[in-house]
């Protein structure tokens, strides 16, 4: 008997006031959210695997100027934008990862090369673009990541001295930002993805949670899928995404259960905004943020 299918994705935590979002700009989010999980969907309907689901719906969020991954990513302090993503496999724990990548179309292609044809788990900078080269990967001008908006958002995050994140109250204009999906297929096995430009105006090469393994992104097919969106400093120290995983295979807990212990208790007694969306092995899906 074929199983059922599960995705979820997102479009970064935070809060978009009713009053900043304007009917045109909320029509804008959820047809590219629509789009992207119609894409992911259309994969896990013909049978495809998890992973090849949230690559695809993750790769849509990417190229879609209104998200803080890929052409939406947000301005470093030097006016860059510099990229992290991580992608792994629940079946046999195979993960990969970039950070601080700049100029590449999709960085989540590239963590995906990275766990397929690389020894390594994490690559970084420089390093991962020469690896991206080799791997033929699509690289844009600097005029491709360009965004008047977001550029907007760095002048105030300078005029304020502030490091903010994409969703961060402290600008008069609110959007979405970090992207995520995390996926069960119908022959049983899980995976999970995440994408973000980080935090505008970050400096010394700032890296967030996105693409520490356990952290920001995790999958285990004996327990879930995880993709998270929040101040990933935060939720490096608190280790969120394996945390939910620890906690359904050692204490036995649901999903659900997990993701309330550690994203509405543990993150918020740390002070760290966010939350995550999750899928078990089941199939049950978790959207929780706090
Ligand atoms: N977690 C991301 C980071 O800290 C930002 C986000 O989720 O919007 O880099």
């Amino acid at each position: 008997m074929m199983s059922t299918y599960s995705l979820a994705l997102h479009g970064g935590a935070g809060t978009i006031t009713r009053a900043s979002l304007t009917e045109e700009k909320e029509k804008a989010y959820t047809a590219a959210l629509l789009a992207a999980l119609t894409l992911g969907e259309s994969v896990l309907k013909k049978g495809g695997t998890a992973m090849d689901a949230v690559t695809q719906t993750i790769i849509s969020l990417e190229d879609c100027p209104l998200f803080n991954a890929g052409k939406g990513a947000v301005f470093t302090a030097d006016g860059l934008h510099e990229m992290d993503a991580a992608i792994m496999r629940g079946e046999n724990l195979e993960a990969g990862a970039v950070a601080g990548v700049q100029l590449i179309k999709n960085p989540i292609l590239l963590a995906k090369e990275i766990m397929e044809h690389s020894d390594h788990v994490l690559l970084s900078g420089r390093g991962a673009e020469e690896f991206a080269k080799q791997q033929k990967l699509i690289f844009e001008t600097e005029e491709y990541f360009f965004d008047e908006y977001r550029f907007q958002q760095l002048r105030e995050a300078i005029h304020e001295g502030k490091i903010v994140l994409d969703h961060t109250e402290t600008t008069e204009n609110k959007k979405f930002g970090t992207v995520g999906a995390v996926a069960k297929d119908v022959h049983g096995n899980l995976a999970a993805g995440t994408s973000t430009g980080g935090m505008t105006n970050k400096k010394f090469n700032r890296i967030g949670d996105s693409p520490i393994i356990g952290s920001g992104t995790y999958a285990n097919n004996a327990t879930c899928a995880i993709s998270c969106t929040g101040h990933g400093e935060y939720f490096i120290r608190a280790v969120v995404a394996y945390d939910v995983s620890c906690l359904m295979e050692y204490k036995g807990l649901s999903l659900q259960a997990a993701c309330e212990v550690v994203v509405m208790d543990k993150l918020v007694k740390l002070g760290g905004e966010g939350g995550l969306i999750a899928v078990d092995a089941a199939g049950n899906i978790s959207l929780v943020f706090n």
